[in-house]
């Protein structure tokens, strides 16, 4: 999913290509697409763009009369979602087109390169806007009181924090990953146990790894971001599971749930020790969870039905040791006998004494 970096990338692009030129008219390739039905699309056309911004990791192109916008295309781009900024009526690609904004200057067309057509057009007044912001604090320029009062605001893994879009705006798995690689810093550490220094240096990581980031984009993205993806070589540890660390060469690991996993570094981010898949699905049963929220969940269920909360065991089971796994476990009945040494000969089984 395009995270902040990319997202605005693609928002200086688009704005430099369409403020001042007004919007022709948008053409759907499919009616799924556009999730509103009021105001009517058609509303749209003929407006001036007057701006183009981020709310969340959506992307806003405000239209108007020139001065002040009266209304707000809105797009989010979900995981495949892309833009491609072609020459004025450009058709829209076949398989993977959804829509076409004409502009004067150009055709910005909308693409997913996916099955499943998450990707969405909103078209709301400025009232309408409020209904697609998931509220999430802009960290990139914010105060370190803000940004803790709100890490602080619910118990969370770090991981789950960083990329709930409620808590902050525009940070995804990739991203997320990155950061707390550069902060040295556990995903599953709880933002209930987060020290204050812990806090400034993670707010720190933020800024470093996005503006580093959206420079390396804006820079690799030329004429305008063809390559949007979620992994890339210049990564840490983000999609490099089994390649070395940047920082201390030892193997990337991973916690996977269904869909998706996030990467990290044992020896920078948790003491060496591995969050380990196969523990995690002792817990689970082998029922892997298929969100962040739901790997998070059965952790919470698993420590507090180990240990009672707030004991050494219960901090330690944040952490899977990394140490060899324990042999499978048989039912008993197939089990030969621990105490009893190996027969040299093979006898007639022994009467058991009659009771
Ligand atoms: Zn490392």
């Amino acid at each position: 999913m395009p995270e902040l970096p990319d997202v605005d990338v693609y928002i200086e692009h688009i704005a430099a290509r369409t403020v001042g030129h007004p919007l022709e008219r948008v053409r759907l390739a499919s009616p799924f697409v556009l999730r509103t039905a009021d105001p009517p699309l058609a509303a749209a056309s003929g407006r001036k763009v007057v701006g183009v911004s981020r709310l969340g990791k959506r992307i806003v192109i405000g239209l108007g009369d020139g001065r002040s916008a009266e209304l707000y295309l809105v797009i989010h781009l979900m995981v495949a979602g892309r833009f491609k900024w072609k020459p004025a009526g450009a058709p829209i690609p076949g398989k993977l087109g959804l829509a076409a904004f004409d502009f004067d200057s150009g055709t910005l067309i909308l693409t997913e390169a996916s099955t499943k057509k998450r990707a969405s057009i909103h078209l709301v007044r400025a009232g309408g806007l409020a209904a697609l912001d998931p509220g999430g604090v802009e960290v990139l320029g914010s105060k370190l009181d803000a940004f803790a009062a709100r890490l602080r605001s619910e118990n969370h893994t770090l991981k789950r924090a960083l990329t709930d879009p409620r808590l902050f705006s525009g940070i995804g798995n990739a991203y997320s990953d990155e950061i707390l690689h550069h902060a040295r810093m556990s995903p599953v550490k709880l933002t209930s146990r987060i020290s204050d220094d812990e806090i400034e240096r993670l707010h720190a990581s933020i800024h470093v790894v996005l503006e580093e980031w959206t420079d390396r984009l804006r820079a690799e993205a030329g004429d305008f971001p063809e390559k949007v993806t979620a992994f890339r070589p210049e990564m840490a540890v983000h999609g490099k599971y089994g390649k070395p660390c940047p920082r201390c060469a030892k193997p990337v690991q991973r916690i996977r749930y269904a869909s998706n996993e996030s990467n990290y570094c044992p020896t920078c981010q948790t003491e060496g020790k591995l969050l380990a898949d196969r523990s995690l699905s002792r817990l689970m049963r082998g029922d892997w969870p298929k969100t962040l929220e739901e790997l998070e969940a059965k952790m919470t269920q698993g420590r507090a039905a180990a240990a009672p909360t707030g004991s050494f065991a219960a901090r330690a089971a944040s952490f899977i040791p990394n140490r060899p796994p324990p042999p499978p476990q048989t039912p008993r009945a197939e089990s030969p006998p621990r105490a009893t040494p190996p027969k040299k000969k093979a006898r007639p089984p022994a009467k058991r004494p009659a009771r």
